[in-house]
């Protein structure tokens, strides 16, 4: 299967129909940037920030973390990184954070509400990834969005740090891009200026499909009790499909069904172009869409949803076996 994946490494994600499927991959440390050109990832459709905040004793130095984002920037060379501002919180707890005693910490105090109730470190990390950029493109995405406001005021942190860059004199980024993730269910139904506003938007699936079914990531007695391929899901996913091709806003999915061939198969049928993952799920991903005709797979989904099944699973692997 390795020697497969390789011989298609430099081949786009081009469906049976034609279609072009953009994959890029998830990355967290200078390390995974070799795979950038091993997967053939388009780009880095989400670098988490925070693993350099999670290894450390204390909160690193601007020096520090705007020197980690050149030297990813350097090795992407002219490749698209987009970087996620500070997630924490809920599943990734800070050593030197006082400890939140939350009820409920996946809804609790995290990710972009910490960086707005105490912009020093999100400003910081904004001030560096400008550095970083250096004169370069800059893409940045706010995690946990979960109200238009919040996404305005993440961003005028962002338009507010490259002023005072400018002021200072130093070299603003060539362009810069904002995006959202869109992580919780709410954002489905934002005003339509949420869709405007964004240049791009992320849907961090790991985080929206807790909320949607109300079913912790984290605990293990719950977290596989639904499926992703779940028609409701399904339909929620294409809803906001949907509001961004009505906006023209830039789509894509980050989190780790991404990587799932039959789950990327059945977004992409659903209208999905851009999925970013692990880079060891790039080839299966690409070697599944090179397969697959999209409009063959949306009618198969289209029948199971107009069937009644809970999830369009069967269907698919039943359309899949008969297909290979
Ligand atoms: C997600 O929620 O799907 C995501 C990509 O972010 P994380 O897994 O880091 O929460
Ligand atoms: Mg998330």
């Amino acid at each position: 299967a390795q020697q497969r994946y390789a011989t298609i490494r430099k081949e786009p994600a081009l469906t049976l129909c034609g279609q072009r499927i953009a994959l890029h991959m998830n990355a967290g440390l200078m390390a995974d940037l070799p795979s950038l050109e091993s997967s053939g990832a388009e780009g880095v459709g989400l670098f988490r920030t925070e693993l350099q905040f999670l290894v450390r004793s204390k909160v690193p130095k601007r020096s520090e973390v705007a020197a980690l984002y050149a030297r990813v920037m350097d090795a992407a060379e002219d490749k698209r990184v987009v970087f996620r501002t500070l997630d924490i919180g809920s599943d990734k707890v800070l050593s030197y954070m006082k400890p939140q005693d939350e009820p409920n910490p996946a809804l609790g105090w995290r990710a972009i509400r910490v960086g707005l109730d105490r912009p020093g470190v999100l400003r910081m990390q904004l001030q560096a990834l400008i550095r970083a950029a250096n004169g370069r493109p800059l893409s940045v995405m706010f995690p946990f969005v979960a109200q238009l406001e919040e996404f305005r005021i993440a961003r005028d942190h962002l338009m507010c740090e490259i002023d005072r860059e400018g002021r200072l004199g130093r070299p603003l980024p060539e362009k810069v891009e904002i995006g959202a993730m869109l992580e919780t269910p709410s954002m489905a139904f934002s005003p339509r200026q949420f869709y405007e506003e964004a240049d791009f938007i992320s849907i961090g699936g790991n985080d929206l499909k807790q909320f949607f079914f109300a079913a912790d990531r984290e605990n293990e007695r719950v977290r596989r009790r639904y499926d992703t391929l779940n028609v409701s899901f399904l339909s929620f996913l294409e809803q906001i499909v949907k509001r961004c091709e009505d906006t023209g806003t830039p789509l894509s999915f980050c989190g780790e069904d991404a990587g799932r061939p039959v789950e990327a198969l059945c977004f992409a049928a659903i209208g999905l172009r851009s999925l970013s993952m692990r880079p060891a799920s790039i080839g299966p991903v690409k070697h599944m869409l090179r397969r697959s005709n999209l409009a063959e797979a949306r009618a198969v989904i289209d029948t199971a949803r107009a069937s009644g099944a809970q999830s369009v699973r069967p269907a698919i692997m039943d359309w899949l076996r008969r297909r290979d």
